[in-house]
């Protein structure tokens, strides 16, 4: 099979060096014990990808498709004497300025697209909180969310057209460059959250917008958690903030310990929101925050005061993830169910004795309960599992997804039986046994 790799592609598309292989095994789902690949391939082109699928679909060999492996997951790790097929090299990116869309190659990081499309005026809305390092195959594969999504949408919203190679080594040409093409099954969707099992994304075409205005920031303090709930299920049901982001006092003191931001290490829950329509939208959602029981709230109209609370915000994983073991949880509820999540959270984790921070995609319904645990401690594990396992039933009991945006990966198998149900999953394996019989595509993960 290497040879046969070696034969199709350029020398230094493929890399066989363990020292170099073992940096590709692994993606930022720590927890999740991946396999080790034979080889990884580094293709430039789709015609490389092709060549790199075709010689995996000749000798049964399993493909990983990775991209720049933030995953939380476990969708990107490796396979025991598999490809994993890198697309860091394929990052080109092309604008038409006129027509208002892009067309970009899978490597191409979101900041980096987001960069090109400001440097012509324009926007790409979809903004996960590793937007500076996560690239848009992976935001495509696991159709990406972030904290402007509440008003702007997600990845999929900004699809219409993707080139993707099928497992037999077909290219698949799916939509176009027309906003409105209703031309038989949105099979581009069926792509968009496949997590690598139905195909490789090697180009995308995308929407792009006029850049949004400057928004004002409104950050309010709780003295409880499941206040901020309720301030979060008043706020959404009357406007549409474009970012409505909650964090617990266990994520506050996260972020305190390793960047200061001063805030009170005495809250409860922080929510910060962003407006950007009419100025009454500020003040309806300070007057929803008070009317929520909050201890303080501040509005800022100051661009920079604002961007540094979402940096908070976005910090809040990396600096959870200095205190141990984490089991990265994504469950999303109906919004008027926020606070009966935020509470059953709560509830789970005294239960079990563990650190549980919570951050979430409030205005979505979505939040990232971080189950912490002591890996070396194999008691605290046993608890953190039952933990995580228990906060995923929770939410599917108050009629949420086991994940809004993460993707199931390897972490989420068995969950997400439970929330499809035996004829959904059925349809499912039946849709990736017509596109990958030999299932070679990301195997063992969730299908
Ligand atoms: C600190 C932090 C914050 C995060 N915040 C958010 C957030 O706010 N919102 C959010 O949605 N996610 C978030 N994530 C998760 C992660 O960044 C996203 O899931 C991102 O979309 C993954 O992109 P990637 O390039 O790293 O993909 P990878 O991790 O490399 O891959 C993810 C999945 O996509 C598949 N894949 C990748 N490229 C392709 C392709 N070209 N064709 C087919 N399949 C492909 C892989 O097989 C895998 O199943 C966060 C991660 C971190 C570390």
């Amino acid at each position: 099979m290497l040879e046969a790799l070696a034969a199709a592609l350029p020398a230094d598309a493929l890399v066989t060096d363990p020292d170099i292989v073992e940096g590709y095994r692994y993606d930022r789902a720590m927890t999740v014990v991946p396999g080790k690949p034979l080889a990884v391939v580094r293709p430039s082109t789709t015609a490389q990808v092709q060549a790199a699928v075709a010689v995996a679909a000749e000798h049964g060999v399993p493909l990983v498709t990775r991209g720049a492996g933030t995953g939380l997951s476990g969708g990107a790790t490796a396979v025991d004497g598999g490809i994993t097929l890198s697309t860091e090299r394929m990052r080109s990116v092309t604008i038409d300025r006129a027509a208002m869309t892009a067309t970009v190659q899978p490597g191409l990081l979101n900041a980096e697209f987001k960069a090109a499309a400001r440097a012509q005026g324009l926007w790409y809305p979809p903004d996960p909180s590793s937007f500076e390092i996560c690239s848009i195959g992976g935001n495509l594969a696991t159709n990406a969310g972030g904290l402007c999504c509440v008003k702007y949408g997600v990845t999929t919203d900004y699809v219409l057209g993707l080139e993707v190679v099928l497992a037999d080594g077909r290219v698949l040409r799916l939509g176009g460059r027309t906003v409105k093409d209703v031309a038989g099954y949105d099979l581009k969707r069926l792509f968009v959250g496949s997590e690598g099992t139905l195909g490789v994304i090697t180009e995308a075409t995308l929407r792009l917008r006029p850049l949004p205005p400057v928004p004002t920031t409104i950050a309010a303090t709780f003295a409880d958690v499941v206040d901020a709930g309720h301030a979060v299920t008043a706020i959404a049901s009357s406007i549409r903030p474009s970012a409505l982001e909650l964090m617990d006092a266990a994520a506050v003191a996260a972020v305190e310990r390793v960047k200061p931001m001063g805030f009170d290490p005495s809250v409860g829950a922080v929510l910060i929101a962003q407006v950007d329509g009419p100025p009454e939208e500020a003040s309806a959602v300070a007057a929803a925050c008070r009317a929520a029981g909050a201890v303080d709230v501040v509005v800022s109209d100051d661009e920079i005061e604002g961007e540094l609370l979402m940096t908070a915000r976005r910090m809040v994983i990396p600096c959870v993830e200095r205190l141990g073991a984490v089991l990265i949880e994504d469950v999303g509820v109906p919004i008027p169910r926020v606070p009966d999540l935020v509470a059953a959270v709560a509830a789970v984790a005294k239960r079990h004795h563990v650190l549980v921070p919570v951050i979430g995609h409030a205005g979505d319904g979505n939040f990232h309960p971080l189950v912490t645990f002591d890996p070396a401690d194999d008691d605290a594990r046993a608890r953190a599992m039952a933990a995580f396992d228990e906060i995923m039933d929770a939410a599917l009991a108050l009629g949420g997804t086991v994940t809004g945006e993460h993707g199931v990966g390897s972490l989420k198998a068995r969950h997400l039986a439970s929330q499809l149900g035996p004829d959904v999953l059925d349809i499912t394996r039946r849709i990736k046994a017509a596109l990958d019989p030999q299932g070679i595509l990301n195997p063992g993960k969730w299908i």
